[in-house]
């Protein structure tokens, strides 16, 4: 017997989990971190439904904190056993635990040192050297290649499109002939995206395990250099400090990319743009590494390593670099993290630049619910960071063009060649963009679509021989 339960990622769109047992076999399907609203945050905390120790294998889509965010507790847990991924993902994987665990630290010696924390002492999730172990049990596993997972579970990974290194996976439960077959997703990206390939055909198969972040929305059809030029026009010519809220790998890299072009062609002023991550500086060697998983022809980033190095662009590594920044008065950039701002250095930046109506707070992505970018995005007047409410007079801005994640349109036409599943299970979305997803895979497909609850399980059977 086969089951498939959805232990994260039902019904929101973090926390990743999806276990695949089979003849007394367990392989879990990525391992998220939830995020987003406290009721959310607060699962990170409860045991994860299944015994941790038990897991034989895991198998990473890509390397997102709401894919990989948990492994660190996993081996807190007792999980000892490989990590499948791509070489990319192992990669950047080990910047974002690292970087992960590192901000779980700050977030519980701060609240600590100020004393706003209910709990005394507040812990950290994790730490440093959980992540180091899992980061060490990391295995890299080849694109396009079936791999024995654990025993009649196999896996194959192809090109999502949406991040360096990240995969849908093609599973076959082996356990009869012909095998069970699920294609899991991941996150996919978009067409003619820059950096990324278009991702890769979806294989036939039994269970489709689908992610419906954008469900309900397409990206607005604006070019995304027209957007970001209009916006960075308006805050120079009010004088205002751009703040970016944005993922340190493969987005940062793109904005500053995009900012340059703008300013060599003279379309915005010189101004100085600051990139407050070291995470950044080493993801974008990263992606110079693994040149295999982009498109560098439409990336542009071949060649151009002085983008990053120019005489206006300045990278602010250490703590102190960072403070300084609270100086700097506009026009000027300032390109920081976390994405959805749930934590890091952009809470600083925040706490400093929101009060001012001069200056912009920019949101290239999407904002799940319960984030201060929600927030923002939803036109709250205060904002909550570090236990004080800090007023919002900045200008919200929004640009779609940078989302890494395929709208409506597009994740219908990744679904269309796709012969209709015995069973499609909707994960990765908010309950009302999952539902408009469902409905048109039901009505125009006349697919069978369930969208599956927090733990919920389900048997699995595949076609009779
Ligand atoms: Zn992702």
């Amino acid at each position: 017997m086969a089951t498939l339960t959805f232990y994260g990622a039902a019904e929101t769109v973090t926390g990743s989990k999806y276990l695949v047992e089979a003849d007394g076999h367990r392989v879990l399907i990525d391992c998220g971190l939830f995020q987003g609203v406290k009721s959310l945050r607060k699962r990170n905390w409860q045991p994860p439904g299944f015994k941790a120790s038990s897991v034989d294998k895991v198998v990473l889509t890509h390397a997102h904190l709401d894919h990989v965010g948990y492994l660190p507790r996993l081996i807190k847990l007792g999980y000892r056993r490989p990590i499948y991924c791509t070489p990319a993902t192992r990669a950047l994987a080990r910047l974002i635990l690292l970087d992960s665990a590192m901000n779980q630290e700050r977030d519980a010696e701060y609240a600590n040192r100020k004393r706003f924390s209910k709990h005394k002492p507040a812990l950290p999730l994790y730490t440093r050297h959980d992540a180091e172990q899992a980061i060490r049990l990391m295995r890299a596993v080849k694109r396009n290649q079936w791999l024995q997972a654990s025993g009649p579970i196999w896996v194959r990974l192809h090109d999502a499109g949406h991040l360096l290194g990240s995969n849908m996976i093609e599973m076959e439960i082996r356990t009869q002939d012909p095998p069970i077959r699920l294609l899991f997703s991941g996150d996919v990206g978009r067409y003619n995206a820059p950096l990324y390939h278009d991702p890769t055909r979806p294989p036939a198969c039994d269970y489709l395990i689908c992610e419906s972040t954008y469900g309900n929305r397409n990206h607005a059809k604006a070019d995304l250099l027209e957007e970001l030029a209009d916006v960075m026009q308006r805050t120079t010519a009010r004088g205002g400090v751009a703040l970016v809220a944005s993922f340190a790998v493969g987005r940062a890299q793109q904005l500053i990319y995009l900012l340059q072009l703008l300013i060599h062609s003279g379309r915005i002023p010189r101004i100085p743009v600051f990139l407050d991550s070291p995470m950044s500086v080493n993801a974008t060697h990263i992606y110079y590494d693994h040149r295999e998983d982009h498109d560098l022809a439409e990336g542009q980033l071949s060649g151009r390593r002085s983008v990053l190095k120019g005489p206006n662009v300045h990278l602010a590594s250490s703590v102190e670099q960072s403070k300084r920044l609270n100086k700097i008065d506009g026009p000027a950039v300032i390109i920081s993290s976390s994405g959805m701002m749930t934590g890091g250095r952009i809470l600083h930046h925040l706490r400093r630049r929101l009060p001012e109506a001069r200056n912009t707070i920019l949101l290239g992505g999407f904002m799940a619910y319960g984030t201060r970018g929600r927030a923002l995005q939803e036109g709250a007047p205060t904002l909550r960071i570090h236990g004080r409410d800090v007023p919002v007079k900045a200008q919200i801005e929004s640009v779609s063009g940078l989302s890494g994640h395929a709208g409506r349109e597009e994740l219908l036409r990744w679904l269309a060649p796709l012969p209709a599943p015995r069973q499609t299970f909707l994960t990765h979305g908010e309950p009302d963009s999952a539902q408009a997803l469902a409905e048109t895979l039901t009505a125009e497909q006349g697919w069978a679509v369930s969208i599956p609850a927090w733990g919920e399980s389900f048997e699995l059977s595949g076609a009779t021989s």
